[in-house]
């Protein structure tokens, strides 16, 4: 790999920074100041320094945020997105949230830069566990809570019918419940209440994939996952 690309992947400066910093020997490769930083390294067996800091190779990155009200869940939209939320070292790492959850949802969100194990936990085949905690406007009743767990159709555009899959939903109050969902379909909880004449005034996502809400994150605060976080959602193997 380039030193470039590899102090900018790092997230550590920009390319321009790279350039500007090494002309003042600030980047050293095993010991010796590099100015070339087309010069290429092999990342897992070079030791890299910027200014006197050794750069750690990291081949993809893993964050867990607990995601504001008011924010989108894309790299794009008008608007605040997740992304405006990360500092600019993690800016450069081109992270994408696993996942959309609607402008008004809270909670866990999982921001990586590696596309196949993103594609791999959102596919319907995966399975991956979501649970939300959820308000809605009236009570929900027994009937009602049986008929969304075992399905119900939320309608699919032009195709006209979608049956939500088999799902558990345990209720906490007459209002208020936690959802455990194994697929995630455009606004699928919201859907899912509408269905039955009811109206999520609330939604937070409290687990993804076996991994919690850490409950220390303020809304709006993120930090790495941990290697058994990200054991859970690798199985040990990144590259898949
Ligand atoms: N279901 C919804 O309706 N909204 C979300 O953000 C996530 C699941």
């Amino acid at each position: 790999m380039r030193i470039d690309k590899f102090l900018t992947a790092s997230g550590k400066c920009s390319r321009k920074d790279a350039t500007r910093l090494s002309k003042k020997g600030a980047v050293t490769v095993n010991g010796r100041v590099v100015k070339d930083l087309s010069i290429h390294i092999d990342p897992l067996s070079d030791t890299v320094t910027l200014n006197g800091e050794a750069v750690i190779y990291e081949q993809y990155t893993y964050i867990m945020m607990n995601k504001p009200e008011g924010y989108v869940s894309s790299t794009d939209d008008a608007g605040p997105t997740v992304i405006d939320l990360l500092s600019d070292e993690l800016k450069r790492k081109n992270l994408f949230p696993c996942g959309r959850l609607d402008k008004y949802t809270t909670g866990l969100i999982i921001l990586t830069n590696n596309g196949k194990l993103a594609h791999r936990l959102l596919s319907p085949k995966h399975h991956a566990k979501k649970v939300y905690s959820f308000s809605l406007l009236s009570p929900l009743s027994e009937v009602d809570r049986l008929k969304l767990e075992e399905g119900v159709d939320i309608g699919d555009g032009e195709k006209g019918k979608y049956i939500t899959l088999p799902c558990t939903i345990t209720m906490t109050g007459e209002k208020d419940g936690e959802i455990t969902l194994v697929e995630g379909k455009y606004h699928q909880i919201k859907r899912m209440a509408e269905s039955v004449g009811n109206k999520i005034v609330r939604l937070e996502r409290i687990s993804f994939a076996g991994i919690p809400l850490d409950a220390s994150l303020a809304r709006g605060e993120y930090r790495p996952l941990t290697s058994d976080e990200r054991a859970l959602i690798t199985c040990g193997c990144e590259d898949l």
